[in-house]
């Protein structure tokens, strides 16, 4: 991990496609003690304290950026990889891809409710699980976020 003062370019601010059609630029710097700082302007970031669009660039996935540049995604890994909040943006995609593989396969057994109630019983005790395993993941990710905003 390079430290703050090796990084070429911090902040680094990329635009990437919002909901709505228009450019949603997102902030990303590295500030003091590796902590690292994203701002989104979206209304589930506004709502929630954090949002895809932040899990998406921490894990280096750029499908939604606009006029996609390598340069700027150099800089971006430069200042997001190798550090704890990119872990945790890995740990909280893994545990949503889990989340929804659980919930598909709760509702593909929905049709069988009747006759194998103890497959239904076992497919919602893993939702519930993988549902725990999402919030934890969740809950450290923005408690990371939270204290790169209140850092300098
Ligand atoms: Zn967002």
């Amino acid at each position: 991990m390079l430290t703050r003062s090796e990084l070429p370019e911090n902040p680094v601010v990329l635009a990437l496609a919002g909901e709505d059609g228009r450019p949603l630029p997102v902030e990303v710097e590295r500030v003091r003690g590796g902590l690292v700082r994203m701002r989104c302007g979206c209304g589930e970031n506004a709502a929630q304290g954090w949002c895809r669009h932040q899990v998406e660039l921490l894990c280096l996935r750029y499908d939604r950026v606009l006029g996609r540049d390598p340069e700027l995604e150099f800089q971006l890994e430069d200042i997001v990889m190798g550090t704890p909040l990119a872990d945790l943006a890995d740990e909280l995609d893994l545990a949503a891809a889990e989340h929804a593989q659980a919930w598909k396969a709760l509702e593909a057994c929905r049709g069988a409710a009747e006759r194998h109630p103890g497959a239904v019983a076992e497919r919602a005790a893993d939702l519930a699980d993988a549902a725990r395993r999402l919030d934890v993941a969740v809950a450290r990710f923005r408690k990371r976020l939270a204290a790169a905003d209140a850092a300098q």
